[in-house]
C-alpha cells in the first residue's frame, strides 16, 4: 500500500526566493513566515523529501492568501505542479472566499484544470468566519457541484497558542459540515478535537463526509491521538498528513509507525484512505502506479 502525505504546502519559486516581498503583501503570510526558520518548499524540494522518506504521493495544499490575485498566482503554480507530476502530487487550490464572484471564477478555473480540492482555507487569516454563510455558501455549493473537496484549518479551542493557530473552532467546523452534508471536507489538525464529539450519534451522522488529517501533530498532541481517533471515528477517515515543510516527514512517519497500530489500520491511515479519497471518482487511477484497492 502506498504512503501518502495528505497535508503539505508548496509555494511557487518566486515566493520562496522573494519571501520578503510577500511578507509585505500579506499579513497572515507574515504571521507564519517572518521567522526564517519556518521553511518554504517548492515541488522539487518536496519531491526530494518524498523520495528520501519513501513517501509515494502528497496532497499539495496552497495558502490562505487574502488577495485573490495572490491565490491565482499560487494556483497557476499548483496546476502546473499537478500537470508535471500527477503520479506524485494532487494539488488543492488557494482560495479567498470573501469576494464570491472572484472565488467562483477561480473554483471553476481550477476544476477545469483537473484539481480535486481547495485549501487549506485559513478563515482566521483571510478575514472571514467559517460560519458566515454569505461567504461560505457559494463556495461550498460550487465545490459540492464540481466534486471538489475542501481542506480547512481547524484548531484547538484550548491549550497553548502558536503563530497561525487562529480561532476556527470544532463548533464552527461542525456547523459547516452540518449545513453542507454532501461536501467532502478535510478538517486539518484533527479538527481541533472534533472527533471526540462523534461519540454523539447525531454528530457522527452530520460528519460522515468529514476526514481528519494529522497535520502538525508533533506540535499539538501525543501521538497516541492516532489510536484514540481511530477508535472514536474509525480509522478510515484519518489521513496521515505532516504539514511539511513545517515539520520533517521522516521523523513524523517514524512516530506513527512506532505506535504499534494493527497493520491494516496503519495501511489505511498512511495511504489507503488518501488514495480512495483522491480517486473517489476513478479519474486519478491512470496516474497511480499503485492500486486504490
Ligand atoms: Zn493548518
Amino acid at each position: 500500500m502506498p504512503i501518502v502525505d495528505a497535508h503539505i504546502h508548496l509555494f511557487p519559486p518566486e515566493v520562496v526566493n522573494q519571501r520578503e516581498r510577500f511578507l509585505a503583501l500579506d499579513r497572515h503570510f507574515a504571521d507564519l513566515y517572518t521567522n526564517p526558520k519556518c521553511r518554504l518548499a517548492t515541488a522539487e524540494d518536496a519531491l526530494a523529501s518524498l523520495d528520501r522518506n519513501g513517501i509515494d504521493f502528497a496532497f499539495a495544499l496552497g495558502f490562505g492568501w487574502s488577495d485573490p490575485t495572490l491565490c491565482r498566482m499560487h494556483n497557476d503554480y499548483l496546476i502546473e505542479v499537478q500537470r508535471q507530476y500527477p503520479e506524485r502530487f494532487a494539488s488543492f487550490a488557494a482560495l479567498q472566499p470573501c469576494d464570491s464572484q472572484a472565488a467562483l471564477t477561480e473554483i471553476n478555473r481550477v476544476a477545469a484544470a483537473g484539481l480535486k480540492g481547495i485549501g487549506e482555507l485559513m478563515p482566521h487569516g483571510q478575514g472571514y468566519a467559517l460560519d458566515d454563510w454569505t461567504v461560505m455558501d457559494p463556495v461550498a455549493e460550487a465545490a459540492t457541484a464540481l466534486g471538489l473537496a475542501i481542506s480547512i484549518h481547524v484548531s484547538e479551542p484550548v491549550g497553548h497558542g502558536y503563530p497561525g493557530k487562529g480561532a476556527v473552532t470544532p463548533a464552527t467546523a461542525y456547523r459547516l459540515a452540518e449545513r453542507h452534508p454532501s461536501l467532502r471536507l478535510i478538517f486539518a489538525h484533527w479538527g481541533g478535537g472534533l472527533p471526540f464529539y462523534e461519540l454523539m450519534p447525531e454528530v457522527a451522522i452530520a460528519l460522515r463526509n468529514v476526514w481528519y488529517d494529522s497535520a502538525a501533530t508533533t506540535y499539538l498532541y501525543h501521538f497516541e491521538i492516532f489510536k484514540i481517533v481511530a477508535e472514536l471515528v474509525s480509522a478510515d477517515r484519518i489521513l496521515f498528513g505532516t504539514d511539511y515543510p513545517l515539520l520533517r516527514q521522516g521523523p513524523f512517519l517514524q512516530k506513527v509507525r512506532a505506535l504499534g497500530l494493527p497493520e491494516s489500520t496503519l495501511e489505511q491511515i498512511l495511504g489507503g484512505n488518501a488514495v480512495r479519497f483522491i480517486n473517489a471518482d476513478g479519474t486519478w487511477q491512470a496516474h497511480l502506479g499503485f492500486s486504490s484497492e
